[in-house]
């Protein structure tokens, strides 16, 4: 068994063998690297306490280490390097009181949440896989490390965990473990909003965003979501699955169309507490989903282009053809696409004229210089052939002196 690391992860790890530590990656590193899967990180566990990880390396950072967590740089890029340790007692359902430093890789693997991801590996041990981690990966199966009602009880989060890595990965979550997630669905209380929706993200983008309805079969969805149970326990529910499981991994689509099932869409992001562009995102393709977009005039289709941004367009289309069925959007596509080719105008920052120009022309300003490139905007998004200064001009001396 030979899995094949970085050549920075190496160097680490030779590194503090030399100088006659212990030393493996570790964690979801070993996991991904097993199913062929390429690591989103490295991470690595030694038994070099962090001082002596910071001596043996020039340049650290210390990211968390009280935890025994120091950052070593490698070139541009960096890897965290842990003590091993073992985590006190936990009293808050999500944090150890404590952690100490064990001088046993064992009981630092005894730590982590689930079989698959407690294994560790270098190239002259092979692979460390006290807890049949290697079996599960195998079976497709999340299970907690020890007592999953224990586990649970010391950190609530391990519970959206357990749904998020079966999405992601696609394995089942073994009967033990999930009967402990059902028990204890309600401490998920305990858990941060910013925490919670990492993992509801995850979750989501993932490739099987139809098990979303994990999160109703285990009495969590009631906790981190409400609003979700009500389209559970309706005929919609199978409408909501096939629109996820239909439409493309993109964050905004996804939450676009989770939230157009559940309703309140800018409650919900807030209370998760997404930044605002995701909010604002996702709330101005939910207030777009009608059948009725389909057959909107190319004007109206601009209007909607000027609000969404190019940005945001390919998303709409995605969330429209999600919830209306393959191809629905195919002509908006295509007009856009002729709009933005044919860079016709639908902005104001597009117009051939500007605010100045209106200011010159005698308009009385502020709140009106607005007012009349907007009724402009609209003459040209109507016919494009208008967007021409000479035109322009003449034009808004009219609306001005419409208005006094
Ligand atoms: P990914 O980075 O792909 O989301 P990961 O398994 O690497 O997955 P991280 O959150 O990066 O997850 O954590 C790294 C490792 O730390 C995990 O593989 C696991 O061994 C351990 N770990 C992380 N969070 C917990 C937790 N809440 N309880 C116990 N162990 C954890
Ligand atoms: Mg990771």
């Amino acid at each position: 068994m030979r899995i094949k690391m970085p050549e920075a992860v190496s160097m680490i790890i030779n590194r503090l063998l030399d100088a006659g530590f212990e030393a493996y990656s570790v964690g979801g590193c070993v996991r991904d690297a097993l199913l062929s899967r390429v690591p989103y990180d490295w991470d690595i566990t030694t038994s070099a306490t962090p001082d002596k990880v910071k001596s043996i390396f020039h340049r650290t950072v210390d990211t968390g280490i009280k935890h025994g967590t120091v950052t070593v740089l490698v070139r541009s890029e960096s890897f965290e390097v842990t003590t091993y340790r073992v985590d006190g007692k936990y009293l808050d359902g999500r944090h150890p009181e404590s952690v100490s430093f064990t001088r046993s890789l064992t009981e630092d693997l005894l730590r982590r949440d689930f079989t698959i991801n407690a294994m560790a590996y270098n190239d002259e041990s092979g692979l460390v896989d006290p807890y049949g981690g290697e079996q599960d990966l195998a079976a497709r199966i999340i299970r907690c490390v020890g007592d999953p009602m224990a586990r649970f009880g010391e950190d609530a989060l391990r519970m959206l965990r357990a749904i998020r890595f079966a999405a992601c990965l696609s394995f089942a979550i073994e009967d033990a473990t999930m009967a402990a997630i059902k028990e204890l669905a309600a401490s998920i209380s305990a858990v941060s909003a910013e925490r919670i929706c990492a993992e509801l993200c995850k979750l989501l983008t993932s490739d099987r965003p139809e098990l979303i309805s994990l999160l109703y079969d285990t009495g969590l969805s009631e906790y981190v979501m409400p609003g979700l149970d009500r389209v559970f326990e309706s005929p919609r529910k199978d409408d909501m699955l096939a629109a996820l499981t239909r439409s493309g991994s993109d964050k905004v689509v996804r939450w676009a169309i989770l939230t157009h099932f559940t309703g309140s869409a800018r409650e919900i992001m807030r209370s998760l507490k997404f930044d605002n562009k995701t909010t604002d995102g996702v709330c101005l393709l939910t207030s777009r989903s009608d059948a009725s977009y389909r057959d909107i005039s190319r004007s109206d289709l601009k209007k909607n282009m000027a609000v969404l941004g190019t940005e945001l367009l390919p998303a709409w289309f995605d969330f429209l053809d999600a919830l209306h069925g393959e191809g629905f959007s195919e002509g908006l596509r295509a007009t856009s696409a002729d709009i933005l080719t044919k860079r016709e105008c639908f902005r104001m920052s597009e117009l051939d004229i500007t605010g100045k120009d209106v200011l010159a022309l005698g308009c009385p300003g502020g709140i009106v210089v607005g007012k009349v490139l907007g009724d402009i905007l609209e003459k040209v998004i109507d016919d494009p052939s208008l967007n021409e200064r000479e035109k322009l001009l003449p034009l808004a001396g009219e609306i001005i002196g419409s208005l006094t």
